[in-house]
């Protein structure tokens, strides 16, 4: 690679000042959020993810592709040679249109699949559309969420810790049983779990639960699928710049002083995590399997 072709984010400097840095203006908006209206706008990776062919002829499926750090996986994963597949809600059709887009434009074929994988059947169609348009599937990339935070147990209402529940946890364990009997060795499946999972927040009680739960699940998965040659790892975000937060996440002064308590005093950015969602995928991490890595700028409880 020459060294025109270097994209500025991985020239040598410090990552303090690297990307924005709280405060961040207040800014709040309805779930599920929309990038174009966080300020400053996050970097998936559009203008910066330069790929090196590690994912050459994978077939991948990633929930909660429209937008942060699926949009930036699913950027990656397509500029490393993979046909990508994406779920979003379809309230978010304009930042899905515009990854699909960016799928096309680095040459590979994109798929889209809107839907609510709240709902088994769904999830149970979403994974055969994907295998059918895309003609297998080789890497599944668990990643959509749902976070609302209260600040008490009493505020907490059954419909939102049942739906918090049925998006993070029932939705992972329905498209990674729908999705086990299309993948051969070699395939890969990540799953987005949190720092909320072993350091939990007050005002994230349910979230908390359902990140945690999604860590023993990596783990006893990746276990029993290892006979077949199928690895199964998880990514632990700190806190990173996506439309999670203003929308019902954080509250507002808590999204304004974001990312401010860890070591490197700013939230990531979606695109500092596609390296990690990219070696999980790709072959590179052969002997990695039941893992949980950690991805927070030296985190603090946020
Ligand atoms: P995001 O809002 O950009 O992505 C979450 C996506 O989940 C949404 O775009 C939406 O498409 C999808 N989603 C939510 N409910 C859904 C439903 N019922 N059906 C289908 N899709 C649904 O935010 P993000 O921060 O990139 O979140 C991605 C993952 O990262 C989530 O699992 C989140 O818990 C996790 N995470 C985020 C942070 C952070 O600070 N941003 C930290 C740790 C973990
Ligand atoms: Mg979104």
């Amino acid at each position: 690679m020459s060294t025109q072709t270097i994209p500025d984010r991985l020239t040598k400097q410090n990552p303090l000042t690297q990307y924005p840095q709280p405060p961040f203006p207040r800014q709040p908006q309805s779930r599920p959020g929309d990038i174009h209206k966080m300020d400053p706008e996050p970097d998936h990776g559009e203008e910066s993810y330069v790929g090196t062919g590690r994912l050459q002829g994978r077939k991948a499926l990633i929930t909660g592709g429209d937008s942060g750090i699926g949009r930036a996986a699913a950027i990656a994963y397509a500029r490393e040679g993979a046909d990508v597949a994406i779920n979003y809600l379809p309230s978010e059709e304009q930042n899905a249109r515009e990854v699909i887009k960016l799928i096309q434009d680095a040459g590979q074929k994109a798929v889209a699949i809107p839907g609510d994988i709240s709902q088994e059947s769904f999830c149970q169609q979403l994974v055969e559309g994907a295998v059918a348009e895309l003609g297998g599937l080789d890497i599944l990339v668990n990643n959509a969420g749902r976070q609302t935070s209260q600040q008490s147990i009493l505020d907490l209402t059954t419909e939102q810790f049942d739906n918090t529940f049925k998006v993070n946890v029932y939705a992972l364990f329905w498209i990674t049983k729908a999705a086990l009997p299309h993948l051969e060795p070699g395939a890969t499946i990540i799953n987005t779990a949190s720092v909320q999972s072993y350091d939990p927040s007050e005002s994230l009680l349910d979230y908390a639960q359902t990140k945690a739960c999604i860590v023993s699940f990596t783990k006893s998965l990746a276990q029993q699928v290892a006979e077949k040659g199928i690895r199964v790892n998880a990514v632990a975000p700190g806190p990173f710049w996506t439309a999670l937060q203003p929308s019902g996440g954080q509250p507002q002064e808590k999204v304004q002083q974001f990312g401010a308590s860890t070591a490197l005093k700013r939230p990531g950015q979606p695109v500092e995590c596609s390296p990690l969602y990219v070696l999980l995928a790709s072959q590179e991490s052969s002997y990695i399997t039941g893992e949980v890595m950690g991805i927070t700028g030296g985190t603090m409880p946020y």
